[in-house]
């Protein structure tokens, strides 16, 4: 906003002056990301924003945030006193923490409504109160470790995180040389393959990457996307989205920060607490393994640092001339569904990530109307003819039925899960026919970041399928909680649960790629009694998609890293149906629905053969579909 734009900055300042009565006293404005925070002596402003705001953002199309200037603030520990006087002890506050460089005073709360009060009462005092401007968070029903130390991290370099949205909000508002005059995108990976997602928007003024994974599978393919491209340049880099908290659709973020990346890293506010998470887990895998990782865990907490979590249908400028929206998508906690709005109405993305067009317990169904579509990339896991799934009543009917058999004859199940999805929805089908006595009662263990997981999910309810949200909102009751299950803390706990008798065991990961899965599936699979039951896609090459089609005998590193030979002897099952993602006719389905109609149709994130077939399923209906390699460019406009 200073040197080049100080031409651009001027007139902003100048318009909110202009707007803000002389009472306001403006001591600074500055960029807050794709904001503009402006900073006055007079804390009334922060209780009558709305008029003078929605004027300012009419004349200037920019979000604006109305902060005090730090020498009307209240001294912290009396403005805490304060709070704790006005916030009703019903709301169970967990923490006051301030961030005198925002002048936020963030307040976590069991209740987050009873700090709010009626239309905002509570806070208004605060603000007339204090002068902090307060920002209220969910406690998680589950204790979290990776919310707390998130949290930690933001607040603690607050200083720096300043900074980084400064710099975001200069990059974006920065002065232009040419108009919009073309679109192209490089796909680097996740094309005719599933794993390493990742694509590149170039127009002649921004660059932005669309997720950014790894692949999971033995040694045989490249697991990382395609960075060596000359398009890819990290310093033209203005913005990386990312769709959602699988390992193949966000593991690599991180290692953009191991090369100096400093921009920003756009996701739903789900996602931004599920991404590190599933990053720091693949690093701890990878060390347990001894395996190469990419980066380590600075690298993770300089991402957490950069990543500016936004709501669904939330318009936000993310680089000069693209407007970002994210939707629901359907598929796990905070996955989204990207809209890209380039110039004013020049061209428009959308891009599904992974979607499931149909309800689960979970969550509600993907959006499918957005207000352009030029083009669309769809994944097609499940594109081919036979990817047809079973209703979802019967689909629970043969788990419960597999999982009876299996512990009345004595045997253990393992279910292999990815820690954010389906362990959650798996939790609460056991739970349910547990309760309803139609599933033999027998201890449910649960290990592997999936404790971790679900506390993430309590913290945003909003995000939940409707009937879940109302039971953490409204009727205080903890869907993810229950008498069946044991959370397994520690490894030396496994020795006692693999003598014991009968029981159900879900843990990560969920393709059989590491983690504490492994270690029972050396275990189990010898004995025929046992059973490994797959719910979720099997990504080619892994040990999971390899026991899934019948392998029986795997060679494991066992205790002392010596190699032992593991014979599967215990019934295998691939239970189809609880997937995430959308299965043919959904797909099918969402491309007649999606409103407005886009001109081309680009397909991905599904084996070479399903990418295919579902292109030419398209074409022979809608037309205009393509399947592009890896490494292909395509010029859109
Ligand atoms: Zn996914």
């Amino acid at each position: 906003m200073r040197n080049q734009n100080s031409n651009g900055y001027a007139k902003v300042r100048e318009c909110i002056i202009d707007c803000l009565p002389k009472e306001a006293e403006v001591t600074r404005v500055e960029f807050e990301g794709s904001k503009l925070a402006v900073y006055v002596k007079n804390a009334a402003m922060l209780l009558e924003q709305n008029y003078i705001i929605s004027d300012i953002v009419a004349r200037l199309h920019k979000r604006v945030v109305i902060r005090s200037d730090p020498s009307i603030r209240v001294p912290k520990e009396q403005a805490e006193k304060i709070i704790e006087n006005l916030v009703p002890k019903e709301a169970e506050v967990t923490s006051i923490v301030f961030d005198s460089n925002l002048g936020e005073v963030i307040i976590e709360a069991k209740k987050p409504g009873l700090v709010i009060g009626k239309e905002g009462s509570v806070l208004q005092e605060i603000i007339r109160n204090t002068a902090w401007r307060p920002k209220v968070i969910r406690a998680p029903l589950l204790h979290s470790k990776i919310i707390a130390s998130t949290r930690h991290i933001l607040y603690s370099e607050s200083e720096e995180r300043v900074r980084i949205l400064r710099n975001v909000g200069e990059r974006i508002f920065r002065p232009t040389l040419t108009k919009q005059g073309s679109v192209r995108i490089t796909f680097l990976g996740g094309f005719k393959e599933v794993g390493r997602s990742a694509i590149l928007v170039e127009t002649e003024e921004s660059c932005i990457l669309l997720d950014c994974g790894i692949k999971p599978s033995d040694q045989d393919s490249m697991p990382y996307p395609r960075f060596d491209v000359e398009q890819f340049n990290l310093e033209r880099l203005d913005a990386v989205v990312i769709t959602h908290a699988h390992v193949d659709h966000c593991a690599m973020v991180p290692f953009l920060f191991k090369y100096d990346y400093d921009g920003p890293v756009y996701c739903s506010e789900p996602t931004a607490s599920l991404m590190p998470l599933l990053q720091l887990d693949y690093l701890d895998v990878a060390s347990k393994e001894g395996s190469y990782a990419p980066y380590d865990q600075k690298d993770v907490r300089e991402e957490v640092l950069h990543i500016i979590p936004l709501k669904y249908g939330v318009v936000n400028d993310v680089a000069p001339g693209v407007k970002l929206t994210l939707y629901d998508a359907g598929h796990i906690l905070g996955s989204s569904i990207v809209h890209l709005h380039i110039g004013e109405g020049f061209h428009n993305i959308v891009y599904t990530g992974d979607f499931k067009f149909g309800k689960t317990t979970l969550l509600e169904p993907a959006t499918s109307s957005f207000p352009r579509v030029e083009t669309l990339i769809i994944e097609s896991t499940y594109g081919a003819p036979e990817d047809v799934m079973p209703e979802r009543s019967v689909v629970e009917a043969n788990l419960i039925e597999t999982l009876n058999e299996v512990l009345k004859n004595g045997g253990k199940a393992l279910i292999p899960v990815p820690a954010v999805g389906r362990a959650q929805e798996i939790m609460i089908v056991l739970d349910n026919y547990m309760k309803n006595k139609k599933l033999i009662e027998a201890p449910i263990y649960i290990e592997g970041m999936i404790s971790e997981a679900t506390a993430i999910h309590t913290v945003y309810p909003e995000y939940l399928a409707h009937s879940i949200r109302d039971q953490i909102l409204h009727k205080n009751i903890n869907p993810f909680q229950s008498e069946y299950f044991t959370i397994v803390n520690h490894p030396s706990e496994r020795e006692e649960i693999i003598k014991g008798g009968p029981s159900i065991i879900m843990a990560t990961s969920g393709m059989l790629e590491g983690g504490p899965a492994i270690e029972y599936f050396k275990h189990l699979a010898p004995e025929e009694k046992n059973a490994i039951i797959f719910v979720s896609y099997q990504i080619e090459g892994t040990l999971g998609n390899k026991i899934k089609n019948g392998l029986k005998e795997v060679s494991l590193i066992g205790a002392g890293g010596k190699m032992e030979l593991v014979k599967v002897k215990a019934r295998v099952e691939f239970i189809e149906g609880f997937s995430g993602h959308s299965d043919r006719n959904q797909l099918l389905n969402f491309l007649s629905k999606i409103k407005p109609k886009p001109t081309k149709i680009i397909v991905g994130h599904g084996e070479r053969k399903k990418c295919e077939s579902l292109v030419a399923a398209i074409n022979k209906k809608l037309g205009k579909a393509i399947a592009p390699e890896v490494l292909e460019t395509i010029r859109l406009r």
